[in-house]
This record gives C-alpha cells, sequence and structure tokens, in this order.
C-alpha cells in the first residue's frame, strides 16, 4: 500500500460488514464506503481523531441486511451521499455511472456497474488497482445472493466475469462482508479458487447454483431496504442526540470524554473524581481544588464513596488511568460520568484555573 494512503477496515459484528475509510494523507481528504448506523459514533470519532475531512459517504447498493449510517453521517459532518443512478436509492448528492471518478486529495476511486446482486451494485476500483470494493458482488469465496432485490444471476456472472475478473490478479478484494473472520482476497484467488465462479465454471454452473440456494431471508429486510433507499435518514427524521448531562463524545476507543474547558465551566455542576496517587496528589497546586482524591488502585473497594447525584468527571495526570476509573464507575452504574479529556496536563496547558472551588 502507499505510503500516502490512509486506509482502515472496519467491522459490524452484528451484520458481517465491512466499513473502509480511505484518505490521502497529504490532504487529509476522506471517504467511507458501506457505513453502519449502529456504528455511526466509531466511524465519526476514527474521522475527527485522524483530522480528516470527509468527502463522501459512498453505497456500493442498497443493502438488506442492515442500514446505513450515510445520512447520520451527513447530517453530523455535512459529507456528501453517492450511490449508483440505478440503485434507487433518494437523498444523495452524487449519482455514480460506470467509469465515474471519486477524488480524495491526489487519490481516485473508479466506478464498475456490477448488477446482478441488485440493479445498483456498484464496485469501487483504486487508482493504481491495488484494492477493489466490491461491495456484495464478489465476496470472499462467494458472491452475493441473487434472489431477491432485483437478482440476476446472470448478471452476476457478466459482471464477475467481465469487470472485476479483468482487474490485475494482485488487486485486492474487499467486499462488503464476511461471516466467517476472512478479511479480505484478490482477483487472482478468486479467478482460481471462487466455489461459485472460479476455475472453470462457465455461466450454467454458476446460474444453477445461485438460483437454487433457498436462503432465509435476511431478518432485518423489511426495515433495511426502505430506510436504505432513503440512504438511512430515520422515517422519523429523529436523530441520536448527546446526553442533556453534559457534550460528552465517544472516540474510537469507545470511552466517554468530555473537554477540560467544559469541566472548568461548570465545576458548580458536577463531580471531579481524581485518580492519581496521594503522592501525586500532596501538592495543592498539582490538584483542582475539592476534587475528590481517590488513588485508582482504591477506587473499587472505595465506589460507595462516589456521588451518583451529579455527572462524574474522571481526572488522572494524563487522561489514562482516568479511562480506567471512568469504565469501573460505568460496570458499576454510574450513568452520567465521563472522562477528562488529556487530563491535568491538557487542563494546564489550555491555561484553565485549578485552584476554584468545586461543587
Ligand atoms: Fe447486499
Amino acid at each position: 500500500m502507499s505510503a500516502d494512503l490512509i486506509f482502515k477496515q472496519l467491522f459490524d459484528q452484528s451484520s458481517g460488514t465491512f466499513t473502509y475509510l480511505l484518505a490521502d494523507r497529504t490532504s487529509n481528504e476522506a471517504l467511507l464506503i458501506d457505513t453502519v448506523y449502529e456504528q455511526h459514533e466509531r466511524d465519526r470519532a476514527l474521522v475527527r481523531e485522524l483530522n480528516l475531512g470527509l468527502l463522501h459517504c459512498l453505497e456500493t447498493h442498497c443493502h438488506a441486511d442492515h442500514v446505513t449510517g450515510a445520512w447520520l453521517m451527513r447530517h453530523a459532518l455535512g459529507c456528501q451521499i453517492a450511490v449508483s443512478k440505478h440503485s434507487g436509492i433518494a437523498n444523495a448528492e452524487r449519482v455514480l455511472s460506470e467509469g465515474d471518478e471519486i477524488r480524495f486529495g491526489r487519490r481516485v476511486l473508479r466506478v464498475l456497474e456490477t448488477p446482478g446482486h441488485t440493479d445498483g451494485c456498484i464496485s469501487l476500483v483504486l487508482d493504481d488497482h491495488t484494492m477493489v470494493f466490491t461491495g456484495d458482488s464478489l465476496l470472499i469465496r462467494g458472491c452475493g445472493r441473487t434472489d431477491f432485490q432485483q437478482g440476476s444471476a446472470l448478471r452476476l456472472y457478466r459482471s464477475i466475469k467481465n469487470k472485476l475478473f479483468a482487474l490485475p490478479d494482485d488487486c485486492i478484494v474487499y467486499p462488503a462482508h464476511d461471516y466467517s473472520g476472512r478479511m479480505s482476497s484478490s482477483i487472482g484467488e478468486e479467478k482460481h479458487l471462487n466455489p461459485r465462479i472460479g476455475g472453470q465454471a462457465n455461466e450454467a454452473d454458476f446460474v444453477g447454483y445461485l438460483d437454487n440456494m433457498q436462503l432465509p431471508h435476511p431478518k432485518k429486510l423489511a426495515v433495511a431496504v426502505p430506510a436504505n433507499l432513503q440512504a438511512g435518514r430515520p422515517a422519523d427524521d429523529r436523530i441520536p442526540t448527546p446526553p442533556e448531562w453534559a457534550p460528552v463524545v465517544t472516540t474510537y476507543s469507545g470511552t466517554l470524554e468530555i473537554s477540560p474547558q467544559w469541566v472548568a465551566a461548570h465545576v458548580n455542576d458536577i463531580h471531579i473524581l481524581d485518580v492519581r496517587t496521594e503522592h501525586e496528589t500532596t501538592e495543592e497546586a498539582t490538584r483542582i481544588r475539592n476534587a475528590q482524591l481517590i488513588p485508582i488502585d482504591e477506587l473499587r473497594a472505595r465506589l460507595s464513596e462516589v456521588p451518583q447525584d451529579k455527572p462524574v468527571m474522571t481526572l488522572c495526570r494524563s487522561g489514562k488511568r482516568s479511562v480506567l476509573a471512568w469504565s469501573i464507575l460505568r460496570d458499576a452504574g454510574w450513568e452520567r460520568v465521563a472522562n477528562i479529556q488529556g487530563g491535568l496536563l491538557q487542563w494546564q496547558a489550555e491555561g484553565l484555573d485549578t485552584t476554584r472551588a468545586v461543587g
């Protein structure tokens, strides 16, 4: 992979869906392919923490097994939604056709129309042909089903044989799904080893296989397809809002964090829990006045001393041990608890007052 490319493969366990983040290191311009509604906070945190500017959320097709996070991401970050012109998906700013190019910094994804699983399936090929994002057209040792949503085994056969298998053998295949822990394949491998269309398989082999699979319908079909035809826009337009008790953000690591500035401005409404050692907190100048001091190694035994009537913000020197304190409190039932980002070091670097009385 070239040094100017940021590439992340993300996974949603409940639907077996891969989401891909691609970004150009020089410009920090980024794309997301096939987001999942329930993973919005994770994906958004990654974009934020890597300082990326998200240009597009791309859909390889209208999914039947999960709801896309595209609309939510556009609402949060102002990116554009891009879909195939044959997908029937509304609420998209960019409608893609064969050969269209999606630029991000100095890199480009090119659109290949690969219908068959649905009418509007596209695959996205990176400029140097080292990666292809195949959606459900070509999976690892498999392919998308063709028994609903305009499915056609014959069209899928032609899409894979004529377009995907025309890519270089060493082009890495990144599909939209896997259910067995496999992450990627290559065009060469699938050409030879795909049990439905690899090796000597012809049209009759492939169509005979696909047309007789008799799979149960995906559990979320009735919900997912209508929602995805709206690019994941909720029917009631209800957007998940941050909790009322504080403007916390979820990090990519999964921690609930709060900025030191907000904490400093709301000291009377919250409770600060400092989990550094006694040795570290003996000097007045190094602690926030009236912060409760319970060293991290005593916290589990002294939980009853931590109040629950106010939001608890955990603190340590650099904001690391306090993450553990946050998780200990959360697991013990505290609902309003967050970690103070960057700890006392960030608090001081931002020139915030450590001597002000708290609560
Ligand atoms: Fe699909």
